[in-house]
């Protein structure tokens, strides 16, 4: 049998019989009640080691319990848990982290806000949760604003600062300086247009972060109206913060999120535009769909009668074309009327011989 599977043997014996792995236990054992020779190499007993690869703690070598056979087994030896980074010692706590790491240490450093903890004593990695304090004037109601973060996260290459200081994360936190009603204040008349479309009767912006994705309803401040109406529309605080301010999407546009209101609707948008206004609501040719009902700015197809003389059949022609191609600056007409018309279209018309 060889002898790392020979249970009964004693520390020294077993030892002896594993090289440099031996020696290296024979010099950390550190137990004051017990000898090698007085334990068995498969003993559960915990005993007391030093570490012999220059793990200190103030000073002094470091010393950890653990049972023998953790430390003779085959497979997962256990170490010396300072040489591993689990626990912390002179060359690895968070203290001598920060001493290492210039502006952000300090800052990290100043930040500490555990009363009873000592930076000495926790390692960098560590994944305990811990309080912080802002060093860069963060305030709730007027007091220091703090938080829990674990070292691991402070220290790590992704190093999270303080969550009030701002930002669109989902880590962002409430502060007198984070808020949507600062903001505004801070945004001129931008902010001043946002504090007027705010429009939750129950919610403070005060008590919101202006970069959140949560959805928030808010009232026209330009005139828009549904049936006489304020217009409101729900909207993320990102989008109305973020540089690509969003406005209210009832005041028109071309894109996907425009809304109907009683400014932004196909008749209106006619009534607005005289002569060629005119023209349109002539040429509508939708039995069951009121102009009132469609944006100016829409991609749907409709249907069209040509206004001036395309006839098929003695009927007037009609054809389909996009609502925002005819109200765009390009103002497609009808294609019987263009010049640039295809001959068959034209033969059709009856606008050149058959
Ligand atoms: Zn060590
Ligand atoms: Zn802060
Ligand atoms: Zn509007
Ligand atoms: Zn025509």
């Amino acid at each position: 049998m060889r002898a790392q599977y020979k249970l009964g043997i004693t520390l020294g014996d077993w030892c002896d019989e594993n090289g440099e792995y031996g020696d290296k236990l024979m010099e950390e054992w550190y137990d004051p009640d017990r000898t090698v020779d007085g334990v068995t190499r498969g003993t559960k007993y915990r005993a007391l080691w030093r570490c012999s690869s220059g793990c200190t703690v103030d000073g002094e070598k470091f010393t950890w319990e653990a049972r023998v056979s953790n430390r003779t087994r085959t497979k997962r030896r256990a170490g010396c848990p300072g040489c591993s980074g689990h626990v912390p010692t002179d060359a690895n706590n968070l203290r001598k982290w920060c001493q290492d790491n210039g502006e952000y240490g300090q800052k990290l450093a100043a930040e500490w806000a555990e009363p009873d903890v000592n930076m000495k004593d926790v390692t960098p990695a560590s994944a305990k949760k811990l309080t912080w304090r802002c060093s860069s004037g963060c305030t709730v109601d007027g007091e220091p604003f703090t938080w829990v973060s674990t070292a691991s996260h402070r220290t790590s290459t992704n190093r999270t600062g303080c969550p009030g200081c701002g930002g669109h994360g989902r880590y962002v936190q409430l502060t007198d300086q984070n808020n949507l009603l600062k903001w505004c204040q801070d945004n001129g008349e931008y902010g001043q247009k946002l504090i007027e479309e705010w429009a939750e009767p129950d919610v403070n912006m005060k008590d919101v972060t202006p970069g959140t994705n949560k959805k928030h309803v808010w009232r026209c401040s330009s005139g828009c109206t549904v049936d006489g109406e304020p217009f409101t529309w729900e909207s993320t605080l990102n989008s109305r913060t973020c540089s690509i301010r969003t406005g209210c999407p009832g005041c028109g546009g071309h894109g996907p999120s425009a809304q109907l209101t009683d400014q932004n609707n196909l008749l209106k948008w006619c009534q607005d535009n005289k002569e060629y206004g005119q023209k349109l609501i002539e040429e509508w040719a939708e039995p069951d769909v009121n102009m009132k009902d469609v944006m100016p700015g829409t991609n749907k197809k409709h249907l069209w009668r040509c206004s001036s003389g395309c006839t098929v059949d003695g009927e007037q022609f009609t054809w389909e074309a996009i609502v925002d191609s005819r109200t765009c600056s390009d103002r497609c007409g009808c294609p019987g009327c263009s010049p640039a018309a295809p001959i068959d279209l034209k033969k059709r018309l009856g606008k050149v011989a058959r």
